[in-house]
């Protein structure tokens, strides 16, 4: 069965919304297999977003996600990284579909989409890749 790493971003953390979006995904029928709440520290989030380095937006981000405690779930079922993002939404939370998490629960604080509240794994291999890194 499918496994991907979701987590709930220092901004959803900070905002109380964590029970909210842990609600969301057992609603959709998905299994919580895992659930961690610590502050990340930047060697793990560099593995993270290892991607990203080099963009303009990289720094930021690094210190927003180690700002506060973020919630990290393992979620499991079929097809749940697809079905994750799609309950996520886009990642500008400004034009996320309401009835998405972004969409409900997000807006622009100024920062454009630095905080959109959640991650999810966007493949197989990424979410085999993550989930080692924040269920080491
Ligand atoms: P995630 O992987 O977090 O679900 P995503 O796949 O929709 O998001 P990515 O393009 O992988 O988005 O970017 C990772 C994260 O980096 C985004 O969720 C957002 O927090 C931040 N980010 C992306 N682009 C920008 C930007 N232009 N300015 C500020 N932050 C950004």
């Amino acid at each position: 069965v499918e496994q991907t790493l979701i987590l709930v971003k220092p901004d959803g953390v900070a905002r109380g919304l964590s029970g909210e979006i842990l609600r969301r995904i057992e609603a959709k029928g998905y299994s919580v297999t895992g659930l961690r709440m610590f502050t990340p520290d930047r060697e793990l989030l560099a593995a993270h977003y290892a991607e990203h380095e080099g963009k303009p937006f990289y720094e930021p981000l690094i210190e927003f996600m180690s700002s506060g405690p973020v919630v990290a779930i393992r979620a499991e079922g079929h097809r749940v990284i697809e079905g994750f993002r799609s309950l996520a939404g886009t990642t500008d939370p400004t034009g996320a579909a309401p009835g998405t998490i972004r969409g409900d629960l997000g807006r622009d604080w100024g920062l454009k989409v630095q905080q959109n509240l959640v991650h999810g794994s966007d493949s197989t291999e990424s979410a085999e890749r993550e989930l080692s890194l924040w269920f080491a």
